[in-house]
This record gives C-alpha cells, sequence and structure tokens, in this order.
C-alpha cells in the first residue's frame, strides 16, 4: 500500500509537469563536471523558494593521493583527455604549467597546489527536518553534463557547443527537485515525514568525483543519513520498467598509468639506445594475464589500456613510453590482485628488457553494493508503482561505474535504474551518445518512485 496516495497523487502529478520544465531548461544549458555554475544556482533558488534549509558549495574537488595527482599533471595523455573533456583550465587552475618541473616536484607540493587551484564544488544539500531531526534519509541527483555534441532534433536542444546532458542527469536533477517540492508540501499540509530527508545535488560525477568530498564536507551527518538511494536512467529498458537488484550493481573503477623509460638513440642505431617501445607493447599484452591467468574465473574483471604514446617521430628510438588504462572489478580483493600483479609484472617484464618502469595506480571509485534490505523496500515501491512484471532482476552487475558508490560505501543505500526508451523505439541510443534522448515520462516515475521509496524507508 502507498502511503497517502490520495494526497500524494496529485502533488507528484503537479510537481513531475514542473520538472520536466526544468529539465528542458538544465538540457538547454548544460554545464561539465567541475563548472555546474548554473545548474547549482537554478536547484538552490528552487530549494529555497520551498523554504528548504539549503546549503551551498558543496564538493569541492580534491584528489587525495599525491602520486597519483603526479602522475596525471606529468601525462601528455592524461593532460590531452581532461583538455578534450574541457577541464584543462579548470582542473589546472589556468595556470601554465610549461614552466614548472612537476617531474622534480615532492607529491605534497603537488597536492597543496593542486588543492589550492581547484575549482570550488558546485553541490547543493537541501534538508527538510521531520519529527526525529537527528536521523534521515537522503536521496542523491548527480548534475553535470558531459563533453559531448547534441545531434537530436528536440526543440530544447543544448545551447552549449560541445556540452550535452547525455547522460541523464538534467533528467535525475529535475526529478529530485520534483521530489523535494512534493515531500516539502506534503509535510506542510500535515503529512507523516518520521524521519529528516536530505536531498543531495552533487556536482562531478563524470569528472573527478563529487560524491567524496561532499561526504567529507558533512553532508551524511546531522542530521546522520541511516541509508539513502539514487536512481539512474537506463536506455537498455523502456520506459517504464525498474532494474536493479541486491548485491553489487557496479564494478569498481581504477586507472592506472605506467611509463617504461629506455634510452634514447637514432633509429637506425637501436643497438645504442634501449627501446621501451617492444617493452611496452609486450606489457600490454601481459597485462590480459592477469584478468585470465591470476583472477578467480568467476569474479569477472576488465583491464583495459586506453592510451600508449611514445617517441615522436620515425627516426628515433625514443626515450620514455606512457601508457595509461582502467581497471574495473566487481570486488575489492580482485582489485588488490590485479594491483599487486600489475605492478610486478610491469617491473619484471621492463627488467626483461633492460628498461625501468613505474606504475601508477589511482583509485577512482569502489564497487557500487546494494543493501538487500533497502533494495527489498525499493522492490516492494516499484511493485506497487509499475508491477512485478515491470521489474527487472537480471543479477548483471555493470562494469560502467558512479561515484554514488561513496555513499553506499558509507550508508545502506540502493541504486536503481528507470527505464528511458521510448516503447516500440526501433533505435536505442546508449547514455553518452550524441542521440540520447529519453522518454519524459520517467520523471513522473522517478519522483513517484523517490517520494514513495523514501516514506516507506523512514516507516511513514
Ligand atoms: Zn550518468
Amino acid at each position: 500500500m502507498l502511503a497517502d496516495k490520495e494526497i500524494l497523487l496529485p502533488l507528484i502529478e503537479e510537481a513531475a509537469a514542473k520538472a520536466v520544465e526544468i529539465r528542458r531548461d538544465l538540457h538547454m544549458h548544460p554545464e561539465l563536471s567541475g563548472q555546474e555554475i548554473r545548474t547549482s544556482g537554478i536547484i538552490a533558488a528552487a530549494l529555497k523558494e520551498l523554504g528548504i534549509e539549503t546549503r551551498e558549495g558543496l564538493g569541492k574537488p580534491v584528489l587525495p593521493d599525491p602520486e597519483y595527482i603526479k602522475a596525471v599533471l606529468t601525462s601528455s595523455i592524461a593532460k590531452d583527455m581532461l583538455k578534450d573533456m574541457g577541464m584543462g583550465e579548470e582542473v589546472l587552475g589556468g595556470i601554465d604549467l610549461s614552466g614548472l618541473d612537476i617531474g622534480s616536484m615532492d607529491p605534497a607540493t603537488i597536492a597543496a597546489m593542486a588543492s589550492m587551484i581547484m575549482p570550488p564544488g558546485h553541490g547543493v544539500l537541501g534538508t527538510i527536518y521531520g519529527e526525529d531531526p537527528t536521523r534521515a534519509i537522503a536521496i542523491r541527483a548527480d548534475i553535470d553534463a558531459l563533453p559531448v555534441t547534441e545531434e537530436t532534433d528536440t526543440p530544447f536542444k543544448s545551447q552549449n557547443p560541445g556540452v550535452m546532458h547525455a547522460c541523464g542527469h538534467d533528467m535525475h536533477t529535475a526529478a529530485l527537485l520534483g521530489t523535494a517540492m512534493v515531500l516539502k508540501k506534503y509535510a506542510d499540509r500535515g503529512g507523516r515525514l518520521p524521519r529528516s530527508v536530505k536531498f543531495i545535488f552533487q556536482p562531478n560525477e563524470e569528472g573527478t568525483g563529487g560524491a567524496a568530498p561532499m561526504i567529507a564536507e558533512g553532508v551524511m551527518q546531522d542530521p546522520a543519513v541511516e541509508s539513502i538511494f539514487a536512481f539512474h536512467v537506463d536506455p537498455s529498458k523502456e520506459y517504464g520498467k525498474i532494474r536493479f537488484f541486491p548485491g553489487v550493481m557496479n564494478a569498481s573503477c581504477t586507472d592506472f598509468k605506467i611509463t617504461v623509460h629506455g634510452k634514447a638513440s637514432h633509429g637506425a642505431h637501436p643497438n645504442l639506445g634501449i627501446d621501451p617501445i617492444p617493452c611496452a607493447c609486450d606489457i600490454v599484452l601481459a597485462l590480459q594475464t592477469i584478468i585470465t591467468r591470476k583472477l578467480d574465473p568467476a569474479c569477472g574483471a576488465v583491464l583495459t589500456v586506453g592510451a600508449i604514446r611514445g617517441g615522436s617521430t620515425t627516426n628515433q628510438v625514443p626515450e620514455q613510453c606512457e601508457m595509461v588504462g582502467t581497471i574495473r572489478t566487481l570486488d575489492n580483493e580482485s582489485l588488490r590482485i590485479i594491483e599487486d600483479e600489475m605492478r610486478r609484472l610491469v617491473s619484471s617484464v621492463a627488467e626483461g628488457y633492460g628498461c625501468t618502469a613505474e606504475t601508477v595506480i589511482g583509485e577512482l571509485y569502489p564497487v557500487l553494493f546494494n543493501d538487500p534490505e533497502v533494495s527489498e523496500v525499493i522492490r516492494t515501491v516499484a511493485e506497487d508503482l509499475v508491477g512485478p512484471e515491470s521489474i527487472v532482476n537480471d543479477n548483471a552487475p555493470s562494469f560502467s561505474s558512479d561515484d554514488f558508490a561513496y555513499f553506499t560505501s558509507a550508508v545502506k543505500g540502493c541504486y536503481f535504474h528507470v527505464g528511458s526508451t521510448r516503447p516500440g523505439s526501433e533505435e536505442i541510443h546508449d547514455i553518452h551518445s550524441n542521440l540520447f534522448d529519453p522518454d519524459e515520462r520517467l520523471i513522473r516515475l522517478a519522483i513517484a518512485m523517490e517520494v514513495f521509496s523514501c516514506l516507506r524507508l523512514m516507516g511513514a
């Protein structure tokens, strides 16, 4: 039974109409990770207008591992990638790095410098105090867009060239604002909120991560969050379907950088140098044996070298070759094994070639674990809203990742997918596609899911 259905359903209807308008506005004005200034202003204004206590400027990016920061700042591949993502200037604070010899600076200085030049956070927290002002249920939405040029023909197409809400975070944000509208009005009209509710609008999900900084800034305290949930649009499912399951929902995400050092020489006299390129090629191939030979086959993991760069011309043996990549695992033990084996294998292959090599590993997002108890509550709500036949439990964890995992590592939580493809569509456009165009009706369903899940989790 859905709590106070007669009061809440009309409120959801009203909020959904407003949320669709907000979504279209956000969609027209997407902002990249770490630059969500306008978006954050709209969220804060909407919460304040509702009379909800609002905290702004949260989620200032932190790169906690100095070795990793140094690896990023000294990596030409990583710098280019950041630039391509539109993050170069922001992440590096517009500072011209060409005059700085980062390679010889100590990691602690680099970390201090990086933290000073990091942009402020654009996260927003809204809190409604319930009967128990010390305990809360939290709902999270990510708010950032992607460096993608929109190719859809919607009338509210992105006005910001090269930037698009291609991952549906505009839907997440609009739906959570809709949920805030419903719960605030419900409380104002005497509806029971046995616990407080926190609305976490998190920046930088597609960038360096906004969840961990927001947790460090105290969003899970005062009132203390007991459980948390979030949804993500899912174009692999039609509108009306809800997909999730207890246990591991998304893989961990860990980036690495390997640098192989050799000795430069003329390309015609390789015997006078030590060529790092064949060594690097061997390392790329050998790395896959960690997955196939060292891990329990039942565990499942992915290791991808995404970029490799060495040398700059036809007739020189270069001094070094660099590669960067990503590791995805469904459990922490597999990640430990891969990291250990990777360091060991890289240095021994390099030694075999007479090279030296260094491996820097930077853990980004942990495994996203759906708590069975919270998932069960979400399941009962989904069953009431869409019926058991529309709940997809395929128990197939995704190897993509989401930093919502930091929240589910801190307290029990659940992350569910809401189908976003229009029923009967001939072609499916995946998230991050320039043609991604979700069915807007899911906003109403997502608000209903959030409102009733929140109330049920607090025992209303
Ligand atoms: Zn996303």
